[in-house]
């Protein structure tokens, strides 16, 4: 794929990028390496004021940053806006707790003294998506530095302005430059990095494809990888819930990010009694969403970030209803070819169908009908993916319950499913495996060793 910086809402190529050779980009391996070395002795306290530092920069270059996603991929300045802010909290995050996460915990054994001391293990590779440019870096990114590793981003080909403007901010924060280095690189150079001996891990956030390769190429290599890919997250109305507000949330957990998130929800598990109104009420919802320019302030959901992505979806679509979905609400693509798509609803989606058996990574609900509760369980883990979900009922500690029977990495009751700098996210099944955020996601990097002394 070129490097290169395409409006999806003009249609017009900003700017082009040359790609890196593999003969600069193993010079900025060397220089990752040897900053390594120095970086992992550094105490938290300099660590951390460095980390403050590259929140405030985050939260000064707001609209600047958010400018370059609405031109990049289509987000929203409003939402834009709102990624750096939480990218600034996350770094103040780990910030404040990295030292705390990262201290030595000692172990009662026969020993005099046990513990495990957690170490940093040198260059941690980041292969990275263009949903959240900002976001997605940011959460490998601060634990990364933070507990004394070093970050190569290898971010998508069609964020680089993003990507560059990420490195910026760590190195205008005071952290040694090659400590954080942005590659501009196509993805066929990742495999020559794994196979690299100075690359120690690797995290990619991304589809099933580039996460199947990239693990297959570290697990011959022997090291670590952290996969966060794509999500079918349920979104389970069960009748006593209070349907105005749970559809109201479902149609904004449909259109996070024009619907291309891994955590946006994407099937709709209904029990049969309030099918009808449910449909009709997010219906409503969803056709209240403004679209528009994304650098307009009242714009609420831009294009998607590429119109391939936007082809592949209406096919997506097209399929299904050849199988026998049927359309509720279509909106879709104007014409093949363009990025914009307006939200669309499927119901009568039964399994075969590409609508039960895909991720659909744009504004398209998914309606499946549930007899019951326990239905509806079983509706939600029928699926290939373990991301997220949501379950609504008015009796929160029946929510709790049918929490722990969902096969997800992450189950919100009477909520929609959002991150957030505290607790940990990541999936099961085919959305990957290992956490990031919160204390589990600073220890992903870290070598976890056993200090015993007789
Ligand atoms: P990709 O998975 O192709 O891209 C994500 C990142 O992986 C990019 O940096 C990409 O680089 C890189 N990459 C792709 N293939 C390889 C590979 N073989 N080896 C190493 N790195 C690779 O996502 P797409 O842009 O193609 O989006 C397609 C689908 O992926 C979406 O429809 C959605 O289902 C899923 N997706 C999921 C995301 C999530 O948040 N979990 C985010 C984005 C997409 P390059 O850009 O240079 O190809």
């Amino acid at each position: 794929m070129a490097i290169e910086s395409f409006n999806p809402y003009t249609g017009r190529i900003e700017r082009r990028f040359r790609a890196f050779s593999w003969a600069q980009t193993e010079r900025i391996v060397s220089q990752a390496h040897r900053a390594a070395a120095e970086w992992r002795t550094t105490s938290f306290a300099h660590r951390s004021q460095l980390m403050h530092r590259a929140a405030t920069l985050l939260r000064e270059r707001q609209d600047e940053l958010a400018r370059m996603m609405a031109i990049e991929m289509g987000k929203p300045i409003v939402d834009g806006r709102a990624e750096v802010l939480k990218c600034a909290l996350t770094c103040d995050y780990y910030a404040d707790h990295a030292e705390g996460f990262l201290a030595d915990e000692e172990i009662k054994t026969e020993a005099q003294h046990s513990f495990i001391s957690h170490e940093p293990i040198g260059i941690v590779l980041a292969v990275m998506p263009w949903n959240f440019p900002f976001w997605q870096v940011v959460r490998f990114a601060a634990p990364a530095l933070m507990a004394g590793n070093v970050g190569l981003l290898k971010h998508a080909s069609n964020v680089p302005q993003c990507a560059l403007a990420l490195e910026k901010i760590f190195h205008d924060a005071g952290f040694p430059p090659a400590t954080f280095r942005t590659l501009l690189i196509g993805s066929e150079l990742v495999t020559k990095l794994i196979e690299d001996d100075r690359v120690k891990a690797v995290t990619l956030t991304g589809s099933e494809p580039a996460g199947a390769q990239v693990a297959a190429t570290a697990g011959r290599e022997i090291k670590k990888t952290v996969l966060e890919l794509g999500g079918s997250d349920a979104f389970i109305v069960l009748a006593d819930a209070d349907l105005e507000q749970a559809a109201k949330t479902a149609a904004q957990a449909r259109m996070i990010n024009s619907g291309q998130s891994c955590i946006a929800a994407k099937r709709f598990i209904v029990e049969k009694p309030i099918l009808k109104e449910f449909i009709s009420k997010m219906k409503t919802h969803l056709l209240a969403f403004r679209t528009g320019d994304p650098l307009d302030e009242a714009t609420q959901y831009g294009p998607l970030a590429r119109p391939d992505l936007a082809d592949e979806l209406t096919q997506q679509v097209e399929d299904s209803v050849k199988q026998g979905a049927k359309v509720e609400l279509f909106g879709g693509q104007s014409k093949p070819g363009t990025a914009l798509f307006r939200p669309t609803m499927l119901s009568n989606v039964k399994p075969g169908q590409r609508a039960y058996e895909e991720e659909f990574f744009g504004p398209v609900a998914i309606i499946l009908e549930a007899k019951n509760a326990n239905d509806a369980i079983r509706l939600a883990n029928d699926s290939r993916f373990g991301l997220g979900a949501s379950i609504w009922t008015e009796n929160p500690k029946r929510g709790e319950e049918l929490a722990r029977r969902v096969e997800a990495g992450a189950v919100f009751v009477n909520s929609l499913v959002k991150s957030s700098p505290e607790m940990p996210f990541g999936g099961v099944k085919k959305s990957g495996y290992g956490r990031e955020l919160s204390y589990l996601g600073i220890r992903e990097f870290v070598n976890q060793k056993s200090i015993w002394v007789a």
